[in-house]
């Protein structure tokens, strides 16, 4: 079995076997572009290793045959005391995970090969015991789990004895009394010394990346962002070039365009005299990486070069880590960049207008997802809101919250329901618990690549980075910016965009997409390239999808608004919503309407005010299918509940007052009482039991579409019987909504369907029968995830769905994206059977799937007419619709 493969074995294409990055060195290696030769160890050995819990048989061997030519090539021997080979050993997972896993530089330095080191480098003594400190430092960390604030005192402490904050100022002499103190403390930790065998250390480091995948952070990230658990890391060793040789040397970080707007230029940070993480980390601060044409010219232009081509190469944004090492340029790690949400649709537009990319594509590299961000309301900023900073907008939104300086902090009151702005000097990876708390992140150190803005953007967490006017002290709990200070509790507002930070709560308005898609801005003559890219590649979408679109509005308003979104018609128009309010009374003399009578009477005051309801919407969605539901909840939910009705009639009784309609309501709520109120007396089974009020809703719609027609309108009703179960149970609705909706219609020429809810199992079970009585039929996925699996929605989420989710049974909330293999078969096998049983039966779905991206691929791939959502995700599930189709 082949296990390790050198960098000219690999290509781009192999990330599940290299993982991301040794696939991309790979890449490079072989467009000849000057990366430092080395191999990869593949994820199946990793697989192999976690589930055995040792090295697979042949790794070792494969190991020490690459490691040999790597050696020949190089023309050195790991950590040789004259002329060390020196070696990276970096984690590398298919999807990127920044900072999660490990990586150790410098290994092959020992007590020896420290001084073929420094002689390697011309006698730059200083260079190769910062470079042992280094190994010392991540090895021990990393490897063997000493802890790492221990190295850092010890190193703030040489800075404090030589009266220095600049780790530059440390030289040789420091550094390797800086060496000693380094092992002492790894002694004390581990109870050994610091292995000094080169070979030792480079296994030790190989086994410790491949036990990172499963480190607490690292799981934690991966089911944040639904990486699947069992993918494993690969391991890439890599010899080692070195940006902390002197000032001609140096480490930087890059993008090919801006990954937050999307524009194009170059973007980057850059640190003389550095090594690796220095750049990220925000030891020291970085420079822009267009400063480095004035320090080494011939590196920069190179550099530029070789990002032109990167680009060209990926057709996508890349980013990119790079080394100078005394003049010479060498690339260490690119990838497909990570990017806003608005970067990605304005980067989408502008590599279509490149010619490196079609519309096709464009549509492939956003998401709904993404598009859903671009909604979020922005600041309002037109009253007297002064910014007190302004870091680096690394991750847009608009955040207002409570400051809190740790993550334990903001994970507690979050769990209290504030909103909390983390803020830190810089985050790191133990924060992330806290950043997935908190409404948003500030710092006030760090660039576009920090740890901070990188994780934020991935969240789709808003970030404002590098606000360097911050002082924060977190121990004291308060930062001080601009002669304010601000403390835990104190609420700010952080714009994700531009990179300010406001003291208070910044009143927020929509955002330009959204008011692209109220349509009160022109796109074809907007010189906003977001919205000119988002409304292209809408086009575009709108033009492919073969999934028609619809919504969930009550209301003439909501519909209006969906309309403007892009609606082709309301899928779930709820009626209970309108027994609400002032009618609740009416309602409450339906149900305690002691005859006949008293029923017609309080069915015929309800009567006119449904059609006037239903004739707002018809208007609104003129033209367009409207889907109304009839009554669904139990009755008894109109009611006031049963302890408040108990108290006001003790009460009322003590007064000596008429308690008589009170108690009459009393024993109605006693009487309608039921365990398991959604399996009971709701939906269809309360229009065969109640007479006439399925009648009542049925007139109403009917009355307000010919009410409408008669207006000059066209309204196209389409009736809904929830809870369906048995054909016979709609048949026996159907016979008499006909006779209404005859008489009612008349020669007026409207057309009323009559369909039903597909939400009970049984329903999907024997949808070819249920077909002869239905026109339509409407997945009401939420009742048929609830029945399916047999999970009360009210009570499970917060109840065990955190240990289902831990333990992997989903990977998320089967409310939130529809379980394809379960609810889903029993959609596919409804939608077949119905359709063998009526072909033309239109179907669509209502449930809150219809606005998820998964389940709105899922929809489409089983072939249904629409998906409905509330009216905010419409142009989601539009965009969704035409992903799925191309
Ligand atoms: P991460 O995945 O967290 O970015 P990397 O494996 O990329 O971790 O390495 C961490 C840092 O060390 C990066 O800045 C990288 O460029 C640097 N680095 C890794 N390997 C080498 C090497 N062989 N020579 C010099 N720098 C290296
Ligand atoms: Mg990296
Ligand atoms: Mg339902």
């Amino acid at each position: 079995h082949k296990y390790v493969y050198d960098f000219a074995e690999g290509n781009k294409d192999l990330k599940d076997l290299l993982g991301g990055k040794g696939a991309n060195l790979a890449e490079m290696t072989n467009l000849g572009l000057p990366v430092p030769p080395g191999f990869t160890i593949t994820t199946e050995a990793c697989k192999a290793y976690l589930t055995t819990g040792r090295e697979p048989d042949g790794l070792a061997g494969q190991i020490e045959a690459h490691l040999e030519s790597l050696e020949r090539e190089m023309g050195r021997r790991l950590g040789d005391p004259d002329d060390p080979l020196l070696v990276s050993v970096r984690s590398g997972a298919k999807f990127s995970m920044p900072g999660m896993m490990e990586t150790v530089l410098n290994v092959g330095l020992n007590d020896r090969s420290v001084v073929g080191l420094s002689a390697q480098a011309g006698g730059n003594d200083r260079f190769a015991w910062d470079s042992y400190r280094r190994l010392i430092q991540m090895f021990g960390k990393t490897v063997c789990e000493v802890p790492g604030e221990e190295f850092e005192h010890a190193l703030d402490e040489a800075k404090r004895a030589k009266g220095t904050k600049n780790d530059l100022d440390l030289d040789a002499d420091d550094l390797r009394g800086l060496v000693d103190a380094y092992k002492q403390i790894f002694a004390k930790h581990t109870g050994r010394e610091f292995p000094q065998e080169p070979r030792e250390q480079l296994d030790l480091a190989i086994r410790a990346v491949f036990e990172s995948w499963n480190a607490e952070r690292a799981v934690l990230y991966r089911r944040q962002e639904r990486i699947p658990a069992d993918l494993g890391t690969a391991v890439n060793v890599v010899s080692m070039v070195f940006g902390n040789l002197g000032p001609d040397s140096g480490t930087g970080v890059a993008f090919t365009r801006d990954p937050g707007s999307g524009a194009q230029g170059i973007y980057g940070d850059y640190l003389a005299n550095a090594q690796g993480e220095d750049v990220v980390a925000g030891i020291r601060n970085t420079v822009p990486l267009q400063e480095l044409e004035q320090l080494d010219k011939t590196s920069y232009d190179q550099l530029l070069g070789i990002m032109a081509r990167l680009e060209e190469h990926y057709k996508d944004l890349c980013d990119i880590e790079f080394t100078i090492e005394r003049g010479k340029l060498w690339m260490l790690q690119t990838r497909v960049g990570k990017r806003t949400a608005a970067a990605a649709f304005v980067i989408a537009g502008q590599l279509v207008d490149e010619g490196l990319i079609d519309l096709d594509e464009a549509l492939h590299r956003v998401n709904g997802a993404q598009l859903a961000q671009l909604m979020f309301p922005r600041f309002q900023l037109d009253h007297d809101f002064q910014p007190v900073a302004k870091g680096i907008g690394a991750s847009p939104g608009a955040a207002s919250g409570k400051v809190v300086f740790t993550s334990a902090r903001a994970v507690e009151l979050a769990a209290e329901g504030e909103s909390v702005i983390l803020v830190r000097r810089e985050t790191n990876p133990d924060d992330l618990n806290g950043m997935i708390a908190a409404k948003g992140i500030l710092t006030s150190r760090g660039g576009k690549t920090s740890h901070a803005a990188v994780v934020a953007r991935g969240m789709g967490k808003t970030c404002v980075s590098g606000a360097d006017e911050l002082e924060v002290n977190v121990p004291a709990k308060t930062f001080t910016v601009a002669g304010h200070t601000v403390g835990e509790g104190d609420v700010i507002s952080i714009d994700g965009t531009t990179g300010k930070v406001y003291l208070g709560e910044v009143p927020v308005m929509p955002s330009e997409v959204v008011q692209y898609f109220e349509g009160s801005l022109d796109p074809e003559h907007i010189d906003n390239p977001l919205v000119r890219a988002v409304h292209r590649i809408m086009t575009h979408a709108d033009a492919a999808r073969r999934l028609r679109v619809r919504t969930n509005a009550d209301t003439g308003a909501d519909a209006a608004r969906a309309r403007r979104f892009g609606a082709e018609g309301i899928g779930l128009c709820r009626t209970e919503h309108m027994f609400l309010g002032d009618r609740r009374e009416l309602v409450e003399r339906l149900i305690l309407a002691s005859g006949e009578r008293e029923r017609e009477d309080a069915l015929a005051a309800l009567l006119p005010l449904q059609r006037a309801d239903f004739i707002e919407i018809f208007r609104e969605m003129d033209g367009l299918p409207v889907t109304v539901r009839l009554i669904d909840p139990p009755l008894h939910e109109f009611l006031p509940p049963l302890e408040q009705l108990a108290v006001n009639v003790a009460v009322a009784q003590e007064r000596g007052e008429d308690v008589a309609k009170e108690e009459a309501l009393l024993a109605a709520v006693r009487r309608m009482h039921e365990e398991n109120p959604m399996l009971g007396l709701r939906g269809v089974r309360l229009g065969l039991v109640i007479p006439g009020l399925f009648a009542m809703q049925v007139r109403a719609i009917a009355e307000a579409a010919v009410a409408v027609a008669r207006d000059g309108g066209s309204a196209c009703p389409e009736i809904m019987v929830p809870l369906v179960g048995a054909v016979q149970e709609l048949e026996t609705v159907r016979a008499e909504a006909e006779k209404i909706i005859a008489e009612v219609v008349g020669d007026s020429g409207v057309e009323v369907l009559i369909g039903t809810m597909i939400e009970v199992p049984r329903a999907a079970l024997t949808a070819g029968q249920i077909a002869e009585a239905a026109e339509f039929f409407s997945f009401g996925t939420n009742d048929l995830t609830q029945m399916g699996w047999g999970f009360s929605r009210d009570d499970v989420e917060g109840a065990f769905f955190w240990r289902y989710l831990e333990l992997g049974i989903f990977g998320i909330s089967p409310f939130e994206s529809i379980d394809a293999d379960g609810v889903g078969r029993l959609v596919r096998i409804a939608a077949e059977e119905g359709r063998a049983a009526r072909p033309g039966l239109k179907l669509g779905v209502c449930g809150e799937h219809g606005g998820d991206p998964d389940s709105v691929h899922f929809f489409h791939e089983v072939g249904l007419d629409y998906v409905s959502c509330s009216p905010f995700r419409v142009p989601v599930a539009r965009l969704e619709a035409g992903r799925a189709a191309i």
